[in-house]
């Protein structure tokens, strides 16, 4: 891994890959919760733009991709949108699981809406989504983020408490 090339920016067929498993697992579990009606899809809806806001304006500003294509594309979209912020401070907290509880809820909330549903009245087409959704939400996303993203990722050699926190877990 540690011989591996970077990217200064990305090819476009990693961040149209990057992208599908992401907003394939928004679109599922956005399915899946509409099923306790529109205003539960609002709010779900409302959660997924608070953290993607919160990514593009409090992390990707300080990220080395920020005005570059990174492997999710945005940190062209947050120059876009935001100034950019001090490198420094992309290092400077320590990350644990406690943090990325937030971006696991995205695929948890549905999965236990999709629980109490196919309890009320169950459901081929949810169960599949709901597994479809469990298999993105998780191996999906891993397996992007350790193949595609990080393994080129310059952020990560200049120092990624996320990418320390995968890495710990692994071993
Ligand atoms: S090392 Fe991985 S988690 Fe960290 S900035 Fe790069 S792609 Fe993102």
């Amino acid at each position: 891994m540690e011989q591996q090339k970077c990217y200064e920016n990305y090819p476009a067929w990693i961040v149209v890959i990057s992208n599908l498993i992401s907003f394939s697992t928004y679109f599922i579990g956005g399915f899946i919760v509409y099923q306790i009606g529109s205003l539960w899809l609002a709010l779900y809806i409302l959660y997924i733009l608070i953290l993607e806001l919160k990514l593009l304006g409090g992390h990707c500003v300080n990220c080395y991709y920020y005005g570059k294509i990174c492997a999710f594309g945005k940190g062209r979209l947050s120059s876009l949108f935001f100034k950019k912020g001090e490198s420094s401070k992309f290092c400077k907290n320590k990350m644990t699981w406690k943090d990325i509880v937030p971006d696991f809820l995205v695929s948890v909330i549905p999965i236990i809406v999709g629980i109490i549903s196919l309890i009320i009245h169950f459901n081929w087409l949810i169960l599949f989504f709901m597994v479809l959704l469990f298999i993105l939400g998780f191996s999906g996303s891993a397996i992007v983020r350790s193949q595609l993203a990080c393994k080129f990722c310059k952020q990560r050699k200049l120092g990624c408490p996320a990418e320390k926190l995968f890495e710990k877990t692994k071993k």
